[in-house]
């Protein structure tokens, strides 16, 4: 759980804002999955969320956050974790796609996984970048879901929106902090920052952790291929297909590990342990 307040704190603190505290409610994946643009001014004013998220995955674009994290998603989610994704635009234009049916597959792909909570952030695909605007917008979401953990994109790579997105995770985390300002929500610092690949560059950075994914493979794959536009109409369906690089490629990092199926983690800081479980 994000730290600070106890979750009766928080529902106090939702009650004295009452009706204004719109806000506290938008997490309800189907209510109100994909917003269409930048949050309204008024949630800069909005406390916190209804129940804090234990891990925030931050998606440049719909289906990102299923080719990086998808199995972990699945993983928490079993493990009555409160995860959360946001996606940061919608993702198009593509060849095959629409903003219509992006957001048709993403929800397909949520439901995939089993998340209930999913947003959109609403910047422009191909344009994505560490404005003061975006930085606030997103510093106004880790204030008001108060993520444990944050899954951000990779800091390396060949698409400029996903650079991009890194480099505003890192500076919307640390914005999260401030006192004294006019963002949402009061201030608060994610404790724990881990980066996934979902990347373009034909790279293999090591990573920091990797984490066995091999229950979940199916499902990860399942909420990829909702994605009909981006992975099934025009491509080559050929071994091997785009869906086989993905898969091979999970397939390979659970071979690093000893398992079946597993995904890659970056991190900037070191990790540390409580207990020596991990190590046996
Ligand atoms: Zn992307």
């Amino acid at each position: 759980m994000g730290g600070g307040k106890s979750l009766q704190e928080w529902k106090e603190c939702r009650q004295e804002w009452g009706e204004r505290a719109l806000f506290c409610t938008l997490s309800v994946f189907g209510k109100d999955q994909i917003a269409s643009g930048p949050f309204p001014e008024k949630t800069r004013l909005m406390p916190v969320a209804e129940t804090p998220l234990d891990i925030l995955v931050i998606a440049t674009h719909p289906d990102d956050g299923e080719i990086g994290v998808g199995g972990t998603i699945v993983r928490a989610l079993a493990e009555g974790k409160r995860v959360g994704i946001l996606d940061l635009t919608n993702g198009e234009p593509t060849p095959h796609g629409s903003p219509e049916r992006r957001a048709q597959e993403t929800a397909a792909a949520s439901k995939a996984l089993g998340l209930t909570w999913r947003k959109n952030l609403g910047l422009p695909n191909r344009s994505v970048q560490d404005t003061l605007e975006a930085r606030r917008q997103l510093a106004g979401v880790l204030r008001t879901t108060r993520p444990e953990t944050i899954f951000s994109p990779y800091w390396h790579d060949s698409h400029p929106d996903h650079v991009a997105a890194s480099r505003l995770c890192e500076d919307a985390r640390f914005w999260a902090k401030l006192s004294r300002s006019d963002l949402a929500g009061e201030p608060y610092w994610p404790p724990k920052m881990y980066y996934y690949w979902s990347i373009h560059l034909r790279i293999h950075p090591k990573p920091a952790f990797v984490l066995d994914i091999s229950d979940a493979i199916d499902q990860k794959m399942e909420s990829i291929r909702a994605y009909a536009s981006q992975f099934l109409e025009g491509r080559p369906q050929v071994f091997p297909t785009a869906l086989d690089d993905i898969r091979d490629r999970a397939r390979y990092w659970g071979w690093t590990i000893g398992t079946a199926y597993a995904e890659p983690f970056g991190s900037r800081e070191e990790i540390g342990l409580k207990s020596l479980d991990p190590l046996f």
